[in-house]
């Protein structure tokens, strides 16, 4: 007999990051692969935080990194205007999501997430045997929030069950974004008891005025937790940090399940130093903005639907315009463009394409044209 694992994680699938991107990056046509699958910053992170791993030697990798990892903490929570004991620290946000669902969900309990939401969500209540409960999102055409959250459907699926809900905003895959309104009203009907994790990754990209974090009513709202990451606009993907702002209980039950030097030693030092540079966050938001607005207009351009993004990515739909998606993602492959295919979030007509350089998204543009010709 082999040993088996338990029958939760049996029924269990891996996360699909999309593609093989090391075997993709060995065969590379001239001129290189252009990887707009993952919803990376193309813009790259500041000079300090460069310099932070470049300047590294024997003596830091030798020891063991800080486990409480305080002077991120104390830089985190100066940023946010809160205590150290408000925050928690992950390898990447999403070893954070899945502890939510560890920490405060269980066999019979629900959980509960958006159609079309980030995958993890689905996954993390699985992985504890929890009921995953996915609200439906609103429709392909709904002129604020196409396939967006709607905050009234997750109020209305919320059962004596659930025990944990997860929301994006701005969202991956759709990129769209709740306003602060309407989810303050959406929490106020949410049992206390039911922790409320706002996943808030693409935040810094979402420049519509109402499309604030929802940072701001933490204080009335002891359940709401969100959740941030150095992977987006601070171009630190790499380096694996995220974090949580949440109730000091919420944050000394997440510590009981943490891997002790979760942030490495090198994580710890260049994410402050990232922190700490608002004018190279404010150049990337910026080009951010430009490059997303050129690359819809283009997309949109060759007869293809592009809702309106808030982050860092746009997805596209190829139903109207007679083309195949997956066709489409085979043929820019082959040309060495790497964009994301969606069949894992129901939306087979789709791909999602982050933003790029002027260069990048020139390629994908010129790669585009030629698979739809
Ligand atoms: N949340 C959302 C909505 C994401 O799209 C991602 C990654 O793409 C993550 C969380 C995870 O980010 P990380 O684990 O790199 O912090």
């Amino acid at each position: 007999m082999k040993p088996s694992p338990t029958p939760i994680v049996a029924a269990l699938a891996a996360y699909d990051p999309g593609h093989d991107l090391e075997a993709l990056r060995a065969r590379a046509p001239p001129g290189g692969l252009v990887e707009l699958g993952s919803n990376e910053n193309a813009f790259g992170p500041c000079a300090g935080a460069l310099a932070v791993v470049r300047g590294s030697d024997a003596t830091a990798l030798r020891r063991y990194p800080d486990p409480h990892a305080r002077s991120l903490k104390s830089a985190l929570a100066a940023h946010h205007g809160v205590t150290t004991a408000e925050i928690a620290l992950g390898n990447g946000s999403h070893e954070l999501l899945m502890q939510f669902a560890q920490a405060y969900a269980g066999l019979g309990d629900e959980v509960l997430y958006s159609q079309y939401g980030f995958a993890v969500y689905a996954i993390a209540a699985a992985s504890v045997g929890a009921t995953g409960v996915a609200a439906t999102a609103r429709p392909a055409d709904d002129p604020q929030a196409p396939r967006g959250h709607d905050l009234d459907a997750f109020a209305a699926a919320l059962t004596p069950r659930t025990r944990l809900a997860y929301l994006a905003n701005p969202n991956n895959p759709t990129g769209t974004a709740f306003t602060l309104e309407s989810f303050e009203r959406f929490l106020s009907s949410v049992p206390t008891e039911v922790l409320v994790v706002v996943d808030e990754a693409y935040v810094d990209y979402a420049e519509e005025p109402g499309t604030a974090s929802v940072l701001s009513i933490r204080d009335r709202f002891p359940n709401l937790v969100v959740t941030r990451t150095f992977s987006k606009i601070h171009a630190l993907a790499g380096l694996r940090v995220g974090y949580a702002v949440a109730d000091e209980a919420v944050v000394l039950t997440l510590e009981r399940l943490r891997e002790t030097f979760n942030i490495n030693v090198l994580a710890q030092e260049a994410t402050v130093v990232s922190l700490s540079d608002s004018a190279h966050l404010d150049s990337c938001r910026i080009a951010n903005l430009r490059q997303r607005q050129l690359l819809t207009d283009a997309l949109r351009s060759l007869g293809l639907g592009v809702a309106r993004s808030r982050a860092n990515f746009v997805l596209v739909d190829f139903e109207a315009s007679g083309h195949a998606a997956t066709v489409v993602e085979r043929a820019l492959l082959d040309r060495g463009l790497v964009v994301r295919p969606m069949h894992g979030y129901g939306l087979p007509q789709c791909l999602r394409i982050t933003v790029g350089t002027d260069a990048e998204q020139a390629r994908l543009l010129d790669a585009m044209r030629e698979a739809l010709s």
